[in-house]
């Protein structure tokens, strides 16, 4: 309850670790502070909409929920982990 060990992803910026299956992987946190952190919400700041997306717990594969879509990075799918150490398949490299 409260304060946790997990890794927080910088509010700045969002921490694509890599790519899976073609999908950018995105490093989540368990947000504690949101209502319903007890069903397990994940988050991530997002730097295209400026703004936290917001997705169910479990690793894997989620629409994306940007509002930017036709700009975004993120326009189609990604995958989100909470695992800093997520095996992916290739290194992410620099935002086009
Ligand atoms: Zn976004």
């Amino acid at each position: 309850m409260g304060v946790t060990n997990v890794k927080k992803p910088s509010k700045k910026k969002t921490i694509v670790l890599g790519l899976k299956d073609g999908f950018k992987v995105i490093l989540c946190e368990k947000d504690t502070n949101f209502e319903n952190s007890n069903l397990g919400v994940w988050t991530f700041y997002c730097e295209y909409c400026k703004r936290k997306h917001i997705h169910g717990h479990g690793e894997g594969h989620r629409a994306s929920h940007c509002l930017l879509n036709d700009k975004s990075v993120f326009k189609n799918d990604y995958i989100i982990t909470i695992n800093p150490n997520f095996k992916c398949d290739k290194k992410f490299e620099v935002f086009p």
